[in-house]
């Protein structure tokens, strides 16, 4: 079956071919232009159009990393349909080092966005009338915020079927059902019928890298699954994955200097020990316990903490050593991976 030129931003992307596109976005005060980076790849086979995406959080940069490792991977020969990949929708925000807009506004809760709204409102509109508008399926790439690291996790809404088929393909270990936020691009997504998965791994302004590894070889398993790309002929592990039932952070109790104990993916009993947390003349402290039994999903990295502020994340779990075994076996593998520097991250 003859393939018809991909039509993208005022061009056509050839079968087989691949190209690189500004998207326009506006002007920095001295006039330069700012615009989005995107690639198209399209393929000489039929097939369903993806978008990936990071950096829709400006500071939020593993994302970025896991789409070049994408673009530059061996697997994407033979491409059926084609590959949108948007390394940084939030572009002001990430030359910002921020999470935001200069308008002090969240672009995650901008969508859909707007022509003569605000800045932000804007450049969701564009996003989505522009890119998003032309996938059958999205992967939107997160991170915890500042000073707080996210366990690999996707978070979907599970009454979306394409979506949850997409949170189970992607192969980590905690899938979290998320009900939507307002002006979220994953709710967009849902109104415009484009399934959207959010992966959430790692912390703002850092590469940690099982985390960026499990990204890429999540792109990959549902692009297999997808039958964009040839899957393996040896075959590919399963990846066992838990339904969080819910979840909560646990906060300070007090202002303080913090000792984490428990670190991210460790499976803690109610009453556990999570954390210390003292004044600087205190040689004791008060101790920071578990509320009920789950796995930390989320944690603060800072040893610094107000009352009230969030610093644990836990997942509740139907069966909380199931969910124990998963991670384990996840991170295991993935960190043999990582060591033996094995480019066929599975
Ligand atoms: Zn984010």
């Amino acid at each position: 079956m003859n393939v018809e030129p991909f039509e993208f931003l005022g061009e056509h992307v050839a079968p087989g071919k691949r190209s690189r596109f500004e998207l326009p976005i506006g002007q920095l005060y001295t006039q330069s232009e700012v615009s989005i980076p995107i690639e198209v790849l399209h393929g000489k086979h039929p097939g369903p159009t993806l978008l990936i995406c990071a950096a829709i959080h400006g500071d939020e940069l593993n994302g970025i990393e896991i789409i070049r490792r994408v673009l530059g991977a061996s697997w994407l020969r033979n491409l059926r349909g084609t590959l949108i990949a948007v390394p940084i929708v939030n572009v002001l925000g990430c030359i910002h080092r921020s999470r935001y807009l200069p308008d002090r506004r969240d672009l995650n809760r901008c969508f859909p966005g707007s022509e003569k709204g605000s800045l932000a409102a804007r450049i969701a509109h564009q996003f989505t009338t522009l890119v998003l508008s032309h996938a059958d399926y999205a992967i939107d790439l997160h991170t915890g915020a500042l000073d707080r690291s996210n366990l690999p996790q996707i978070r979907v809404h599970l009454d979306n079927e394409r979506a949850a088929w997409m949170a189970r393909a992607f192969g980590v270990p905690v899938i979290i059902d998320a009900e939507i936020r307002d002006g979220s691009f994953r709710g967009t997504g849902d109104d415009l019928g484009v399934p959207i998965i959010t992966y959430e791994a790692g912390e703002a302004l850092r590469f940690d890298e099982t985390s960026i590894a499990a990204g890429v070889r999540g792109i990959r398993r549902i692009m297999e699954d997808l039958e964009m790309i040839v899957r393996r002929k040896q075959g590919r592990p399963e990846i066992q994955h838990v339904l969080a039932r819910s979840t909560s952070w646990v906060r300070s109790p007090s202002d303080g200097f913090l000792r984490a104990i428990k670190p991210l993916g460790s499976r803690v009993a109610k009453g556990e020990l999570l954390a210390m947390i003292n004044g600087p003349l205190e040689t004791t402290g008060q101790p920071i316990e578990a509320p009920f039994s789950g796995i930390i999903i989320g944690r603060s990295n800072l040893p610094l903490a107000h009352e009230g502020e969030a610093i644990f994340h836990i997942a509740r779990f139907e069966k909380v050593a199931l969910a124990e075994k998963a991670v384990d076996n996840f991170q295991l593998r993935l960190e043999e991976q990582v060591a033996s520097n094995d480019e066929a991250i599975t």
